[in-house]
């Protein structure tokens, strides 16, 4: 059985722990490889390298780090179509999806090659009588990277090439059960001439996870996966001194007011809700139409849409729809449904008894779409995020009775309303306390430069991922002022200087 192992200081590295994990093909529903999981020593090795590699990289040209991640760039468009089927392997979701995620991950790459022009410090002159200050933006250091398995490449991309650029050296930690696209990157990187030990990769789970937090050289963590997690490392990583973004889990809710284009929304929702089987931070999990009458006239629409669905492998071109990531995954998605029906929910369309009979798939991890209806706060499948092919209606008498429900759950990542009314639109986009708003936009991920993250419990720490923000988490401020001796006062001053 093939063993993935790590990528550190420039090359790949068995894993020396003796501990590894199965990864499977969630498609075949099957294992033949398995990932090496790091110990101590391993990641300590990493962090290690990593911290060598930075006083030299730190202090190259900006231009020149720039122009290796503009090289990588190119190099990630020619072989998008094979990081994509590494991707498929490992997760399970169709090649167009995955593609999708390595574009959007390469539009990261794009905006941090662009970083000299966002370094660029302050300069005021005369700030006292011959006394000017400058202010800039420096490298922190080693920066990790722990990232969830529903997007191998592009959460990863949302990090490393930002920090990169800004002159950080990093050590990635990707899921467990997708170890192998975050290698591509780290190889391809080191092809488009990044110096050894800048980005290196150590595969692992928990164990990994914690020597990176307990490290004194890790001076940055940047984790994305769930909310108990989130919040975990977000404390132990202040508590040990660290600068950290913690983005957690997800439940995000679309609003259907009664002008809506209704086709356009259920279409919309088709997408948002079971594209990657719903295992996505911005999948739209909760459908709020107001009034009954919408809610009736949008499961008229997604009833056929969904029983219409395509669901089969990524080597598929016509499939619409993978499997789950992990058989256990798959069993607690069934159970959400059956817990939802117990609770009094109408089962509208059951994805339950979903087989794949397709030759050498009967074993994948696949399930049907589902549609619950008349789902009311005080159920566990409102409350929890099920991060399956699960889409729940929830029906509201009025505008703010559609907030107001939103509002009431502790996730707060994306949301979403559809209207034709401006007035709404923007009431909407004001009002609500959640920290990605779409206006008939399903899934209102932000580009790459502008800043990703949630709010409330879907997001722990001060800064999101990329754009601006990105800058700011992965450098520190330095501001300077200087006087020149020719013109320095000769007397002792000990009250605080004033310069004006
Ligand atoms: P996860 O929390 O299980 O794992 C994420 C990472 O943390 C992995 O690298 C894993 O090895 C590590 N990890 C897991 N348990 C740990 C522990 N106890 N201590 C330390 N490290 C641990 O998440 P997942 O199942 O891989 O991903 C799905 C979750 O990620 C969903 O909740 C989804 O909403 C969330 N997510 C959020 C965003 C966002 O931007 N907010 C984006 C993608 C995914």
């Amino acid at each position: 059985m093939t063993v993935i192992g790590h990528f550190v200081d420039g090359s790949m590295r068995d894993g020396a722990s003796g501990r590894t994990l199965p990864v499977f093909n969630p498609a075949v529903g099957a294992s033949d490889t398995s990932v090496a999981l790091a110990d101590k020593v391993e990641v300590d090795g990493a962090v290690a390298a990593a911290r060598q590699a930075w006083p030299e990289w730190s202090k190259t040209p900006p231009l020149r780090r720039a122009r290796i991640l503009d090289r990588f760039k190119t190099l990630l468009w020619e072989r998008a179509d094979e990081l994509a089927e590494t991707i498929s392997a490992e997760h399970g979701k169709t090649h167009a999806d995955a593609l999708g995620e390595v574009t959007r991950g390469i539009e990261v790459v794009e905006f941090a090659v662009g970083a000299p022009h966002l370094l660029k410090g302050e300069f005021s002159e005369n700030v006292g009588s011959d006394v000017d200050s400058h202010s800039i933006r420096q490298s922190l250091g080693v920066c990790a990277g722990i990232t969830p398995f529903n997007f191998p490449a592009m959460v990863p991309l949302w990090m490393f090439p930002v920090a990169l650029a800004c002159g950080n050296t990093f050590v990635l930690k990707p899921s467990e059960r997708v170890p192998s696209p975050a290698l591509k990157l780290a190889a391809w990187l080191a092809e488009c001439g990044l110096p050894d030990g800048v980005f290196n990769v150590v595969q692992g789970d928990r164990r990994a996870v914690d020597a990176l937090l307990n490290h004194p050289d890790v001076r940055t963590v940047s984790f994305v996966g769930s909310t108990a997690v989130a919040e975990s490392i977000h404390r132990t990583a202040m508590a040990n001194g660290k600068r950290v973004q913690a983005l957690g889990g997800a439940k995000n809710h679309a609003v259907i007011m009664p002008d809506a284009d209704m086709d356009m929304a259920a279409d919309a929702l088709m997408g948002a809700a079971f594209g990657s089987a719903g295992e996505r931070c911005m999948a739209i999990s909760v459908a709020v139409p107001v009034t009954d009458a919408v809610a009736d006239a949008l499961i008229e629409r997604l009833v056929p849409k969904i029983k219409a669905l395509k669901i089969g492998p990524a080597s598929d071109p016509s499939s619409e729809m993978g499997p789950l990531i992990t058989g256990a995954h798959l069993d607690r998605v069934r159970g959400y449904v059956g817990r939802g029906e117990q609770e009094g929910a109408r089962l509208v369309v059951d994805g339950r008894d979903f087989r794949q009979d397709r030759q050498g798939y009967e074993n994948g991890f696949f399930m049907g779409a589902t549609l619950l209806d008349h789902i009311t706060p005080d159920m566990d499948v409102w409350k929890d995020e099920i991060f399956g092919p699960v889409l729940s209606v929830v029906r509201r008498r009025s505008y703010d009775e559609a907030v107001e429900l939103i509002h009431r759950h502790s996730y707060a990542n994306g949301t979403a309303v559809f209207t034709s009314n401006g007035d709404t639109a923007r009431r909407f986009s004001q009002d609500i306390e959640v920290g990605m708003v779409g206006v008939n936009v399903p899934i209102p991920v932000p580009m790459a430069f502008h800043s990703f993250g949630g709010w409330k419990a879907s997001n722990f720490g001060d800064h999101n991922m990329h754009g601006m923000e990105g800058i700011r988490f992965y450098t520190r401020m330095k501001t300077t002022t200087t006087r020149w001796p020719t013109s320095a006062a000769n007397d002792v001053q000990f009250a605080i200087p004033t310069l004006g």
